[in-house]
């Protein structure tokens, strides 16, 4: 049985499902590519669980895509937004309100020194758009260095960062982007193992840069756990060897926080510090803003001031209802201790899925940080053959049983966990008894 709630949901009075689908089919682009063979219709949301049409609830362990991080319509969030809404619900960066430095005040806040200075968007693309652009104008420089497996976007620089071949278009490329070996451990690109390898993966970038470039790059741009690519977490030294030979050449370091970041990894509030590194730049999006369009790209005073050599602003970045959402968002995760949440919860959730690994050869590596987890299956343990097609199923099985999870990496064959961070022990033991009959019934 699912954790008790309490929350009754509202009895549902709009389009059926079939209406919905038939809705979307007609005039939505691009139709219905939503997981699960039968589509699932959410209605309603709160905290931890969301409700389909029926009144089913589900354990939301994905999170919108990793977007709703302190909970469903938080009561918090929702009283100061709707506040807002009242008040005034649109003006732009060409007037003032006090909302947007409010904001971004209390980000300067939560940052490492000397990133001061926050530039707002409505996404995770627009944010690494203007981060790319940043660092080039800044730089002087045009390469740019991305990992592979990552994914950063789905505008035309940010589709060419993303390193899956599933997620780009041929008629949106884009130039000066090369790809170096992300720190995925468990798929080796050198069949070597942690420690002696000597990071060999992460010393590449030096290859790419002298071999592909003129010598001089603008940026390295990683996500410090790969979200999209599978909860992907390199080992410690990762990233300082990485950062040390970009800044040799001339770059600047933006650490992608879009899923990562506001204490998901329990350990620290953003998720580069657990590689002790100072990035020069963060972008930011999704649980940001707990599920509303939010991005944002926080960097020096020095890197920027290249946004005043030109008229640079957007419509709705920083328009009074994000940036109060945004805030509201920030000071949950702080009353709330999610981000302690995160580490216990998280902790417990890891050491389960462990366990469950003893149990089930399907389950070829348990990765991630915090309640950013990751659980690669496989169809047989020694050859690492990717289980695709059984991950598929089991997101099936898992949701029949109440449960919400994602899937990705480059074979689509890891569970991605990452759930609002305010789930309970009693949410990640449910989870983990659902996971455990899903791997039984699927595997024998
Ligand atoms: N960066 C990362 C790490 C992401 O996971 C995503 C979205 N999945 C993005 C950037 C792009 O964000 P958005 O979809 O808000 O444009």
């Amino acid at each position: 049985e699912l954790p008790v709630v309490n929350h009754t949901p509202q009895a549902y009075a709009g389009p059926s499902r079939d209406e919905v689908i038939a809705l979307r089919k007609q005039y939505v682009s691009p139709g219905v590519i939503t997981y699960y063979r039968e589509p699932l219709m959410v209605v309603e949301g709160h905290m931890q669980y969301v409700w389909d049409e029926t009144g089913k609830r589900y354990l939301d362990a994905f999170a919108g895509i990793v977007t709703v991080s302190v909970g469903h319509c938080h009561p918090k969030v929702v009283e100061k937004v709707r506040a807002q809404t009242g008040e005034l619900q649109h003006t732009t960066t060409i007037y003032l309100h006090p909302a947007l430095p409010q904001f971004a005040e209390a980000l300067a806040a939560k940052m490492p020194e000397g990133l001061s200075r926050s530039y707002f968007t409505n996404s995770g693309s627009e944010a690494n758009e203007i981060a790319i652009l940043s660092a080039r104008e800044y730089t002087g420089n045009t390469d740019v260095i991305a990992l592979r497996n990552c994914y950063h976007g789905g505008t035309a620089t940010t589709m060419g960062l993303t390193a899956h071949g599933t997620w780009k278009f041929k008629a949106n490329q884009a130039p000066g982007i090369h790809h170096t070996h992300a720190g995925y451990c468990y798929r080796c690109p050198y069949g070597l193992e942690y420690p002696s390898c000597d990071l060999k993966c992460a010393r590449d970038i030096e290859d790419v840069i002298k071999y592909q470039t003129p010598g001089e790059v603008a940026c390295f741009i990683g996500e410090p756990i790969q979200g999209v690519g599978g909860a992907v977490t390199p080992p410690k030294e990762y990233f300082q060897i990485v950062y040390d030979i970009v800044r040799r050449y001339g770059g600047i370091c933006i650490a992608d926080e879009v899923q990562g970041g506001f204490g998901r990894t329990g350990t620290h509030y953003w998720s580069h510090q657990n590689w002790d590194v100072v990035p020069d730049a963060i972008t930011m999006a999704k649980g940001i803003g707990n599920g509303i369009p939010l991005g944002a790209f926080t960097t020096t005073e020095a890197i920027s001031e290249v946004m005043t050599r030109r008229v640079h602003f957007n419509t709705y970045g920083g328009n009074p209802i994000s940036m109060t959402q945004g805030l509201a968002t920030l000071e949950v995760i702080d009353e709330d201790g999610l981000q302690q949440n995160s580490l216990e919860v998280g902790g417990h959730l890891k050491d389960r899925l462990h366990e469950l690994a003893d149990k089930h050869s399907a389950i070829g590596e348990v990765r991630g940080l915090g309640l950013m987890l990751g659980v690669e299956l496989v169809t047989n343990r020694q050859t690492r053959e990717p289980a695709t097609q059984l991950a598929a199923d089991v997101l099936e099985a898992m949701k029949l049983r109440n449960v919400l999870v994602g899937k990705g990496g480059l074979h689509g064959n890891t569970l991605r966990i990452k759930p609002p961070m305010c789930i309970t022990k009693d949410d990640a033991d449910y989870l983990v008894a659902m996971l455990d009959e899903c791997l039984r019934d699927l595997t024998g």
